[in-house]
């Protein structure tokens, strides 16, 4: 079978007056990432891995942050679009693995949630899906400035003779 692997990153600045959203699940916090859609870190991360294991371009060219259609979209909406465009493209998720560097809110509770949804919107078991976080030891970004997020992603060529 034919497999890719890419790695995807995101970051963005936590503010107030914003809703925290990983992964699509709202995460109850005092602030929230500032961007032009909903600044889904893990979901970006996350889209421009399985853009680039696909071949095709980044986030950052399909859903500029300059066109108003994308103000304040959920990112689900654009992992689902970057989903069609694998398919076109002969493939679909095998393996996810993300990893956000976050020092707070703690987001392990919130970990069941989030692979739940992921398993729902990529079609993936959830032993197939692989979320952790990790505090910069109150340095740097990670001292309640931003959150990042690196993604591995595995894909898998679709089997023609089964689809
Ligand atoms: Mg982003």
């Amino acid at each position: 079978m034919d497999f890719r692997v890419a790695l995807g990153f995101d970051l963005h600045k936590l503010a107030s007056g914003r809703k925290l959203i990983l992964c699509g699940v709202e995460i109850p916090y005092e602030k929230g990432l500032l961007g032009h859609s909903d600044a889904d870190v893990g979901l970006h991360a996350l889209i421009d891995a399985l853009l680039s294991a696909g071949g095709l371009s980044d986030i950052g060219t399909l859903f500029p942050d300059t066109d108003p259609a994308f103000k304040d979209i959920p990112s689900t909406k654009l992992l689902e679009k970057t989903l069609i465009l694998l398919k076109e493209k002969g493939f679909v998720p095998s393996q996810v693995d993300i990893t956000f560097i976050c020092d707070k809110p703690k987001l392990s509770p919130y970990y069941p949630e989030m692979k739940e949804k992921l398993s729902q919107l990529l079609n993936l078991p959830i032993s197939e899906i692989g979320i952790k976080a990790k505090t910069t030891e109150g340095i740097g970004f990670g001292k309640e400035e931003a959150i990042a997020c690196f993604c591995v992603v595995v894909i898998k060529k679709l089997d023609k003779n089964r689809v």
